[in-house]
């Protein structure tokens, strides 16, 4: 398989040097875990968002959309079990006071995976190694439980009863929220309701760049179901040919390497236990795939017994080959009706629904939360994206043109000739309407298409001295460096076509 092509690190500076992303208040020495998106990062980060939106919610017939508040009632968080168990392992340098994570301590001195470990557990690990401070070389402390929730205060007085917490999760909002939104949006079973919006979560030690922030985004569905007809998919028809690299739990056991196989083999040979958890798992892997991802590099791995968090009854992860090892994308849990229950017994409220066709009230069950994070999808557009032409001697990002955070260049071919920098100017003011653009008229038109290149531009669209009589502009593909010659009044219909997918050979005059 074919290795990424940068390291995390080098993504970050490149990142940063194009103004995708900066460390956040850089100029105080920033602070670990948060993160800033500079102009491009922002359209980038902004059209992974419309898409996923547009894709599961808008599309589709069977979900709705919330936006919920960051802070909320902390009793939300009592009854989902954050403020008992929402916590990671902590481990203290005894000499330096420097903190760790006890599971990544294990993790990354002895290459072994630490899903599911107590804290006794990770304690007789590090003991039984002999593992040290990794930055000072001295003995480590006892781990202790440290729970991953921001806390603040609520109104002008900072007392124990004001507390509250910055969400660590967007899902608990949508099940506080549930009978408003099913009874107003007249929601049947089976359907959906998702949420894009930002989580805070107090990472022992963020690191990995945007892989592990303490604030981020989470584009979230909770798809509930009938809890007497789990088995009853009515989209499965949809994905059962699609075919996607698997690691079961029992193949983990067994210490087997992952099988590509389609939803069908996994469904009949019971891997994946129920039809909506194949579906939702094909679904999301053909959304990164449909945005130009590469399928070779992402696998869906079931968690062993000893991970599953307390509410699911089985979780797949989507994986995506990180250059530091194969890391979770996106968790799909069956969470049961254990959120609902538990709202339903703190709050005092019925959250159950109305069944027309037994008479009878029942609560349904989320067969599948998949639940992805912002930025990690970010870094995998970007990662698959990157190449570096040896031809052209500079970077070409080759993001799919929905994702593109200026899809369009449009340059002067000389700065010193008023009429075609005028000329130039009404193209881009007109295409602008329409599209993201930039302007650019400094350096060689060689510069400004390398320039164009790095940032992932689609398209360029060039003005010359002859676009002044025939009234033809030459565009030109990114990926192909292509260019076809069109007139003016067709330029909106050609590039239209172009972002679709047609060949631009295909739609002008070509260019020698
Ligand atoms: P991990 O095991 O990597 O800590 P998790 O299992 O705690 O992740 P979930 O609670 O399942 O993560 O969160 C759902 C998704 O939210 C993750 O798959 C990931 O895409 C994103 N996410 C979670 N924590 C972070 C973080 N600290 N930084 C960036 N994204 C995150």
């Amino acid at each position: 398989m074919e290795k990424p092509k940068l390291t995390i690190d080098e993504m970050a500076a490149f990142c940063k040097r194009k103004g995708f992303v900066y460390p956040n208040s850089e100029i105080y020495g920033g602070i670990a875990g948060f993160y800033d998106f500079g102009h491009l990062g922002v359209e980038l980060k902004n059209n992974i968002k419309k898409e996923w939106w547009k894709t599961f919610v808008q599309q589709r017939e069977d979900i709705v959309g919330i936006d919920g508040s960051i802070i909320t009632n902390p009793m939300v968080w009592k009854a989902s079990g954050h403020v008992e168990g929402f916590t990671d392992v902590l481990v203290d340098c005894k000499k330096c006071g420097s903190r760790f994570r006890g599971d990544q301590l294990i993790e990354d001195k002895l290459k072994i995976a630490t899903a599911g470990m107590s804290t006794d557990d990770v304690a007789q690990e590090l003991k039984r190694h002999k593992v040290k401070c990794p930055k000072c070389g001295s003995e480590l402390g006892e781990p202790n439980r440290f729970n991953l929730m921001f806390t603040t205060n609520v109104g002008p007085v900072q007392i124990t009863a004001s507390a509250a917490y910055l969400r660590p999760e967007t899902a608990q909002i949508i099940f506080a929220d549930f009978k408003l939104v099913q009874e107003n949006a007249r929601l049947k079973l089976p359907f959906g309701i998702a949420q894009i919006g930002k989580a805070f979560r107090n990472e022992i030690s963020p690191r990995d760049f945007l892989f592990r922030m303490r604030e981020f985004e989470q584009m979230e569905i909770e798809y509930f179901v009938h809890p007497e007809k789990q088995e009853e998919c009515k989209f499965i028809d949809d994905v059962m040919d699609y075919e996607l690299n698997v690691l079961s739990a029992e193949m983990q056991k067994e210490k087997k390497n992952m099988q590509k196989m389609p939803i069908k083999e996994c469904l009949n040979k019971k891997i994946i236990k129920t039809k909506w958890h194949a579906y939702w798992l094909a679904s999301m892997h053909k959304w990164f795939v449909d945005l130009g991802a590469d399928a070779e590099h992402f696998r869906i791995r079931q968690h062993v017994k000893d991970e599953l968090s307390h509410y699911a009854l089985d979780t797949w992860d989507l994986e995506y080959e990180f250059p530091f090892g194969w890391k979770e994308l996106q968790g799909l849990s069956n969470r049961t009706d254990f959120d609902l229950k538990q709202h339903m017994g703190y709050s005092k409220t019925d959250l159950s629904i109305f069944d027309e066709e037994t008479k009878k009230k029942i609560i349904p069950h989320v067969i599948c939360e998949p639940s992805q994070g912002v930025e990690r999808a970010f870094l995998v557009f970007m990662f698959d994206a990157y190449e570096y032409d040896k031809k052209r001697e500079n970077v070409v990002l080759k993001l799919h043109p929905k994702l593109c955070p200026i899809k369009i260049g449009v340059f002067p071919l000389v700065s010193n000739k008023k009429e075609i920098v005028e000329l130039a100017k009404k193209i881009h003011n007109e295409l602008k309407q329409e599209w993201t653009c930039t302007f650019d008229l400094s350096g060689s038109i060689g510069r400004r298409y390398a320039r164009a290149d790095e940032i992932g531009i689609y398209a360029c669209v060039t003005i010359d001295h002859e676009s002044l009589e025939d009234e033809s502009i030459t565009i030109r593909a990114r990926d192909t460096t292509e260019q076809v010659r069109v007139k003016i009044k067709d330029l909106k219909e050609v590039l239209r076509k172009f972002m679709d997918g047609e060949n631009l050979g295909k739609l002008g005059e070509n260019v020698e």
